[in-house]
């Protein structure tokens, strides 16, 4: 008995993980009638709890699809909503409160929603049934109900009432029958009554004579007959909520007292149907009988469906697997390939490239700082600044002055934290480089765990800097009192600086371009420019930083003129600087102090030989071992409770062919299990195509 409702309602749950198909539909059984005609009160009959909104302004604007489970092993009844993840919920007010929240969640001007509340209800003494309680038929709308509301909630009643569904059409005794809506809705969509179940409450409210001319009604003939009941609940005795058996026993003794009291209009010749245990045994017979009706159709529906599935699944992938585990397997695999071809690449030489390269800007500062300058012009202002530039051609090798000017930029450059700016520089390249992996990689679609791994990055190249860094300092301590440089080195610095005063100087020069083009020409930008120079020169005084300019210039092309000119000194002076270097004087490391540029180039470039085996060993090998590990722990972490699946369907191609795999399998998990039914369930006389 029941077997086949149940394994039904089981398939139907699976489907519904997949997104229910429109072609496998399964019958339940839906409960209309119009307001206060007991409907509610039927429904909680059924089940033995009061879990229903109720209140006279309590209008119920959603479907409730109700899944009662028969579980004969639990103690605890309980409720569970599985689109809201409340589950073994055993407070069936709190179930109550929960309905009402969501009934009131739908905006008044929508009225009706037809987005079903799903709820499931597991007890021992339930039977296995799939119900859908829909809004009560109103009249005529209330004062404060929109006008439309009559109209919405019909419409939304008859989406459910079609086929194969089996109609619960509830009327009050002490209305008349002629007009109930329930009834009157049922004709139009089943008009011969083949799957309509009568249900006639309020049987108390009537003499039995006129109840027993209900029941047997001929108007309205139904194949499946009229039940009548007294669903009222009974008053709570004591202080305790009233508990499922009780509420059951508690209506059955009300309605067999009553029933009882008039042998001769219900008695068990009286051909009539009286009682809510009877109603309920009724609903199990007709939604199995009609589920077993459907058996073959259903199996017929899924199969196709399967077939369908498998069609696609061949065009689309050639059937080629696919699982959230074997997706992120396949991108980390193909990440960390990618990551070794760097590892094998990326090592010593590119490292001191880099490292030299920022060296160089330190050594340019320097040179700027303590070479290139020019006495400024307005004496008040610095009155003793010698002239280096123009001094150093002619510097005297015995001057205390070119010695100390020479030491000072030398210990500059070896004490300006060369330990720290390697690490730097590693981290940020090394850094740089895995963004750039995962940019071409399938993380770049999964933003939260590309993140992982960057962060993964970070913390392993953190981990190492400090020490690393440290380790440098004390490795350069010999450079910081004698660089000690060979004439090997020094012909090495003189080709190597040649180059960076010749990429520096093309900077100035499009820089000036630039400034050029930002002005209106190179005509305007000499205008500019002459008018700055003899402002400095004193020829011409402009009195304070103008905010509307000078000389007929606005303030911001005075600025640009500003810069112009000291982009032209820079040029020159380096361009002189390139000359002395190639010139014959530099070519012996005796006359460093006529070079300077060479002599801490050859200084930056032993710096970085020797920070850079340090740092090779400790932050870059350290990191190529280290960092897979981290990024396969961190992201194991990450992909913990169900983070896998959602990693995998961030990707829309993956979750397309996820998606087609798992309806797959489940279609074929499905079809097995309804297969048995048609081996071993099969109720005898159940077959045919409407019960
Ligand atoms: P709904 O609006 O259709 O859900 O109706 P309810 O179940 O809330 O019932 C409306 C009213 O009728 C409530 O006050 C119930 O107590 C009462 N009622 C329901 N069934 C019966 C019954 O069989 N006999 C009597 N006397 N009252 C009932």
């Amino acid at each position: 008995m029941m077997y086949i409702t149940k394994r039904m309602i089981e398939i139907r749950n699976l489907l519904q993980k997949v997104g229910q198909s429109s072609s496998v539909t399964l019958p339940s059984i839906v409960v209309i009638g119009s307001q206060s005609s007991g409907k509610s009160s039927v429904l909680e009959a059924i089940v033995g709890h009061e879990f229903l909104p109720k209140g006279s302004n309590m209008i119920t604007r959603r479907p409730i699809e109700l899944t009662l489970v028969n579980d004969p092993d639990i103690k605890t009844d309980y409720g569970e909503f599985p689109d809201l993840g409340l589950t073994r919920v055993t407070d069936f007010s709190m179930i109550q409160k929960t309905l009402t929240e969501l009934n009131q969640s739908v905006p008044d001007s929508q009225c009706v929603s037809d987005d079903p509340i799903r709820l499931t209800i597991h007890s021992p003494r339930i039977p296995d049934l799939s119900l859908i309680d829909l809004p009560g038929y109103i009249q005529v709308a209330g004062e404060n109900q929109p006008r439309e509301l009559k109209r919405k909630i019909s419409e939304l009643c008859d989406r459910y009432i079609r086929g194969p569904n089996i109609i619960l059409a509830i009327s009050a005794a002490d209305a008349d029958l002629a007009n109930s809506t329930a009834l009157q809705a049922s004709r139009r969509v089943d008009p011969r009554g083949e799957r309509t179940i009568g249900v006639i409450t309020k049987m108390d409210l009537v003499d039995p004579e006129k109840g027993v001319a209900i029941l047997s009604d001929r108007q309205y003939p139904l194949r499946l007959g009229y039940v009548g009941v007294i669903s009222k609940l009974p008053t709570p005795t004591g202080l305790f909520r009233r508990e499922t058996s009780n509420l059951l026993a508690g209506i059955n003794r009300n309605e067999k007292t009553y029933f009882n009291a008039h042998p001769f209009e219900f008695g068990p010749d009286s051909g009539v149907s009286t009682g809510s245990i009877t109603l309920r045994k009724k609903l199990m017979q007709v939604l199995e009988q009609q589920m077993s009706s459907k058996l073959s159709e259903t199996t017929e529906a899924i199969q196709r469906e399967l077939e369908e599935t498998t069609y696609q699944f061949k065009v689309q992938y050639n059937e080629q697997p696919m699982s959230a585990e074997a997706y992120l397997a396949a991108s980390l695999d193909d990440f960390k390939h990618q990551f070794h071809d760097f590892a094998t690449t990326f090592g010593r030489a590119q490292l001191q490239g880099l490292l030299k390269d920022a060296l160089d800007q330190k050594v340019l500062d320097q040179l700027a700082a303590r070479y290139w300058n020019r006495p400024v012009e307005d004496l008040s202002v610095a009155p003793h600044e010698p002239d280096n530039i123009a001094d150093l051609p002619k510097a005297d090798p015995k001057s205390p002055y070119w010695h100390r000017q020479l030491d000072t930029a030398s210990s500059a450059l070896t004490r300006l934290g060369v330990g720290r700016l390697a690490a730097t520089v590693a981290s940020v390249a090394v850094h740089t480089h895995v963004d750039k992996l995962l940019d071409k990689s399938s993380f770049a679609k999964h933003p939260s765990a590309r993140r992982v791994i960057s962060e993964a990055a970070s913390t392993v190249l953190a981990d190492r800097s400090y020490a690393t860094s440290d380790g440098i300092e004390i490795s350069l301590k010999p450079y910081k009192f004698d660089p000690d440089i060979q004439p090997q080195e020094w012909a090495q610095g003189r080709e190597h600086v040649v180059g960076v005063l010749q990429g520096e100087l093309n900077q100035c020069q499009s820089a000036l371009k630039g400034l050029e083009n930002s002005v209106g020409g190179r005509k305007k930008l000499k205008e500019v420019m002459g008018f700055v120079d003899k402002a400095r020169k004193g020829e011409i005084i402009i009195e304070g930083d103008h905010p509307s300019g000078a000389g007929g210039y606005s303030a911001a092309l005075l600025s640009r003129g500003r810069e112009a000119v000291f982009l032209r000194d820079r040029a020159d002076i380096i361009g002189l600087r390139i000359l002395a270097s190639k010139s014959r004087k530099c070519k012996s490391l005796e006359n460093k102090y006529y070079c300077p540029e060479i002599f801490l180039d050859a200084v930056a470039t032993k710096l970085a030989q020797t920070a850079v085996l340090f740092l090779n060993v400790e932050m870059l090998n350290d990191f190529y071992v280290r960092f897979p590990r981290e990024v396969e722990s961190k992201l194991h972490e990450h992909m913990a409770g169900g983070g896998l699946e959602r990693f995998a369907r961030e990707d829309p191609k993956v979750r397309r062919h996820l998606e087609l795999v798992q309806r797959k399998e489940l279609l074929e998990l499905v079809l097995g299990k309804i297969q048995d039914l048609n081996r071993f369930g099969a109720v005898p006389g159940a077959k045919g195509k409407d019960g």
